[in-house]
Order: C-alpha cells, then structure tokens, then sequence
C-alpha cells in the first residue's frame, strides 16, 4: 500500500469535506455553506468561490450515470415508462445531491492547492 502524493491530499479532504489544508477541521457549515475558517487551524476561508463549477460537473457527472442508468434498464428489462418514470426521476435527485457538496469540497481544495482567488478589478 503506497501512501497518497502529498499534493494530491487536499483534493482527497475536499472530497470528504475537510480543511485542505490540516484536514481535521469541517469544511462546511451546512449542506453547501461553508464555514468562515477552519475550527482546527484557522485557515481563512473567504479565498473558497467555486461558483457554478460544482453545478457543471454534477449535471455533466450525474447526467451522465442517471441516462446511462435508464437507457440501460430501458434497452436490457424494457419496463413500462411509469416505472423508469418512478425509479429515474428521483434517482436523478440523489445522485445530484449525494455528488454535489463532495464535488464543492474538491473544487474548493483545488483552489487552495493552485492559490487561485477571484479576479478583482481594483
Ligand atoms: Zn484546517
């Protein structure tokens, strides 16, 4: 078992939602809000803007598994549309809520590691 590259570790406290930088302290107040700074070791968090970046890839992700899902069980158990109806609507719901908040947190740990920040027109 290799150990994690060192700079790719704060990608992986993204994902579960944890400072990048000490990857102790909770990265989110709420399901999406974040917190204004690290509880373990203060790390500002007012850098943090994903934007819409979260939103584009869990459409693009999700999309991508939710019609590869129905398509599939169309094409292999061709069920009635009210039942690919039941099962796909909702499913579509919970794969975008369950890959959203770690999507954030990637992104989020992404633009620790590069020290991006927004644009300022100063
Ligand atoms: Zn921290």
């Amino acid at each position: 078992m290799t150990e994690a590259s060192p700079d790719r570790l704060p990608i992986a406290r993204g994902l579960r939602g944890r400072c990048p930088r000490c990857g102790e302290g909770r990265l989110f107040r709420g399901f999406l809000s974040l917190r204004p700074r690290c509880e373990h070791c203060g790390l500002d968090f007012s850098f943090a803007d994903s934007g819409d970046g979260p939103a584009v890839f869990v459409i693009l992700i999700g999309g991508f598994l939710v019609a590869f899902g129905a398509l599939f069980t169309e094409f292999t158990l061709h069920p009635p549309i009210w039942v690919t109806l039941i099962i796909w609507l909702p499913m579509t719901l919970v794969v975008c809520l369950a890959l959203l908040r770690p999507t954030k947190g990637v992104l989020l740990a992404a633009q620790f590691m590069n020290k991006a920040s927004q644009a300022t027109h100063d």
